[in-house]
């Protein structure tokens, strides 16, 4: 059973169009719009349209065309910030779920950071 998803929460008010964002890119599936407060030069955040709240029940209950969808919207920003490797030097994609992942908005996304080099995975 899918987890119990919050209506209110800031990126569902995003996706309704409440509350603006800068928007990197988007798909039937995903929208990808910059962090508030970057942590890197590249800070982008990649959400899917669907109520997910977190990474595993995103992969579990999504279709196997949202999971595509999102997919191919994360590579396109990393082609396009450029830091996929193909042009780039590379970045982290990290997402945090639940209270010991430390997860502040319930809504499943991916950060994609790059433009520096990055410290120690764990804090
Ligand atoms: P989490 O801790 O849930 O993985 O990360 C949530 C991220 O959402 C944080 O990096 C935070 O800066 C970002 N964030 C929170 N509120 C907003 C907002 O209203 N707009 C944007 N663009 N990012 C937000």
């Amino acid at each position: 059973m899918a987890l119990a998803y919050d209506d209110t929460n800031i990126f569902a008010r995003i996706l309704r169009g409440e509350i603006p964002c800068d928007t990197v890119a988007q798909n039937d599936h995903a929208l990808a719009f910059r962090d508030i407060n970057p942590q890197a030069p590249v800070h982008v955040l990649v959400i899917p349209k669907g109520k997910y709240v977190s990474f595993d029940d995103f992969a579990a209950h999504a279709s196997d065309a949202e999971i595509a969808g999102f997919t191919r919207l994360c590579a396109e920003v990393c082609r396009a910030e450029g830091v996929g490797l193909e042009d780039g030097q590379g970045f982290r994609a990290i997402t945090n779920a639940g209270p010991h992942g430390v997860q502040e908005v319930p809504h499943y996304h991916l950060h994609i950071m790059g433009g520096r080099m990055m410290g120690p995975m764990v804090s």
